[in-house]
């Protein structure tokens, strides 16, 4: 397999296509019109298209449509939206369904030169069959009859429905792939792009490297549970004399705690267990995407997976901690306190009427630009560093400057209800334990928002879902958790999907307004153990 890779660097493996000229490679992304992607897909899409760009060839984004029973135009234009979200283009947006005449004629073809053969052996038996390495009671029918029987499906006769066509490859390869595959199907079912037109439907292992062939894709990257289906895919090219495509593997993407099938999260869907396919508690690309993952730490992420071989379930935290780096030096600062813990502190010698002073959203990065700071003689800290403050500690008020703690009240459960400061503002920010983040009492001209922050956790309490377990023993009780917070009034310049640091709370994606509320989903920065350190 590894002869599949190229560019063997001292630094491991560079990421290249064998035999690729620059100009000349196409690569293509196959969805199958059935759901919405998730982030397996996203490394599938992104790979594909950064070895178009690399070698500035192009990227075909082909609808692999099949299966009539599972499809749907609806899941054609979702997918292209999550597509777009992914920043994939394709150069060309191509259907399998395109070219089932050419399909068809490809099916004649290889029932003539003899090497496939209708068989209408029971499903169960087939399979059993086919482990076992007993040749179908057909395997050696005529042309004539296999031209017949393919007719009668192709017609949708209740005789053709018993029927299917298989590839005459072996009766008992050590490969089970290569145990004459199935390679047409009938279906009744109208297809979503032409109808009933057809009644039969050819399979993924037959479809594949005819399209890949006929539509110029030079390198068709394959997630390698498909390995094994490699020397049936070459089989096909080699029995219909096609062009030669090369096939590049990479392993598939799974995470701990996480589904990672189209199937599953419907059933997520379904049974009212997220709210929809963009929940942020999903891992499709809209649910990541609203959570706060960027396209660049998804690209960075994946690139860096990309020649694994592995098939390991992965942390999450490694991609957020990369999202992290990302977002960090970009992020504008706000300040939020949580309402329920917020201590009202008097300071003395601060101004006697509000001033409002401009700063930079960022320190360090004065283009993300000015936000407007209120500063007043009654303002708000959190309870947690109130309750830590002791008599006369020297703390610093955030971009204001030092300050004396003087007095404290506490009520009978220990809760610090009120504090009194004195501003000392030539004290030396350098030599206090702690900074503090604050927020000018709110009044009617400088008023502060009232927000919502929201976390999440895995929708699931097993790292891995064994085959036979069912879902519903393992759905995770509670996930969203809700808090609501005063955020200072430089939010009310966010738009959705903008993200922000709370400063000494973690980094938000603003997600719009609910009811007239502000809410903010928290990303994970990859250093909590879980998603929600609660
Ligand atoms: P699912 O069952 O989750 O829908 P699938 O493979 O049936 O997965 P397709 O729509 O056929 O979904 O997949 C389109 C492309 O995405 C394929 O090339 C497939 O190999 C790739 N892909 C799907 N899931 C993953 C994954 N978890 N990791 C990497 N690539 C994936
Ligand atoms: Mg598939
Ligand atoms: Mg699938």
């Amino acid at each position: 397999a590894s002869k599949a890779r190229s560019n063997k660097t001292a630094a491991g493996f560079a990421l290249g296509l064998e035999g690729a000229k620059e100009g000349q490679v196409v690569t293509r992304f196959p969805p199958e019109p059935s759901g919405y992607l998730h982030i397996g897909h996203a490394k599938a899409a992104i790979l594909n298209q950064y070895f178009a760009q690399m070698y500035k060839g192009k990227l075909l984004i082909r609808f692999d449509d099949t299966n009539p029973t599972k499809e749907r135009t609806e899941f054609e234009e979702t997918i292209l939206e999550d597509l777009h979200l992914l920043d994939v283009r394709g150069d060309q947006v191509t259907h399998t369904s395109d070219h089932f005449d050419k399909l068809y004629e490809y099916a004649i073809q290889i029932i003539k030169s003899g090497k496939a053969y209708t068989d209408d052996t029971e499903q169960t038996k087939m399979r059993e069959q086919r482990f076992d390495g007993i040749a179908s009671a057909h395997r050696d029918d005529s042309v004539e009859d296999n031209l017949k029987h393919f007719d009668e499906m192709k017609a949708g006769t209740p005789e053709g429905l018993r029927w299917c066509l298989r590839a005459k490859i072996s009766v008992d390869d050590v490969n089970k792939a290569l145990r004459d595959p199935v390679i047409y199907r009938c279906n009744v079912t109208a297809h979503h792009r032409t109808g009933d037109k057809w009644k039969i439907y050819p399979t993924y292992d037959f479809a594949c490297p005819i399209v890949d062939s006929i539509e110029g894709v030079t390198h068709a990257l394959r997630t390698n549970e498909y390995r094994d289906r490699n020397p049936q895919y070459w089989w096909m090219i080699e029995a219909l004399g096609l062009r030669k495509v090369n096939i590049w593997d990479f392993s598939r993407l799974n995470f701990i705690y996480t589904l990672l099938s189209k199937r599953k999260l419907h059933e997520f869907v379904d049974k009212g267990l997220v709210r929809g396919w963009d929940d942020p508690r999903f891992p499709t690309v809209r649910g990541i995407r609203r959570r706060g993952l960027t396209v660049e730490a998804l690209k960075q992420f994946m690139l860096l997976q990309g020649p694994s071989q592995a098939i390991v379930s992965l942390e999450w935290d490694s991609i957020w901690a990369m999202n992290k780096k990302v977002i960090d030096p970009i992020a504008p600062r706000h300040w939020a306190i949580v309402t329920d813990k917020k201590v009202p502190v008097t300071i003395k010698g601060g101004p006697a009427a509000p001033e409002v002073k401009p700063l930079p959203k960022h320190k360090k990065n004065p283009d993300v630009g000015e936000k407007k700071t209120v500063y007043t003689s009654t303002i708000l800290v959190e309870q947690e560093d109130a309750v830590s403050f002791e008599d006369q500690e020297e703390i610093t008020l955030m971009d204001w400057g030092n300050a004396i703690v003087r007095s404290k009240t506490v009520d009978a459960s220990g809760h610090i209800t009120a504090i009194e400061m004195d501003l000392h503002l030539e004290g030396d920010f350098r030599k206090t334990k702690k900074k503090i983040t604050w927020l000018a009492q709110p009044t009617d001209e400088h008023p502060l928002f009232t927000v919502t922050l929201l976390d999440y956790d895995y929708l699931i309490t097993k790292k891995k879902l064994e085959e036979g377990d069912n879902l519903t023993d393992f759905v995770t009780p509670v996930t969203e958790f809700r808090e609501q917070a005063l955020a200072d009034a430089n939010v009310a310049d966010l738009k959705k999907s903008d993200i922000l640091q709370f400063e000494r709370k973690g980094y938000f994606i603003y997600d719009g307004e609910n009811e007239g509320v502000k809410e903010f989903i928290r990303i994970p920065d990859g250093r909590a153990a879980g998603i929600a350190s609660k």
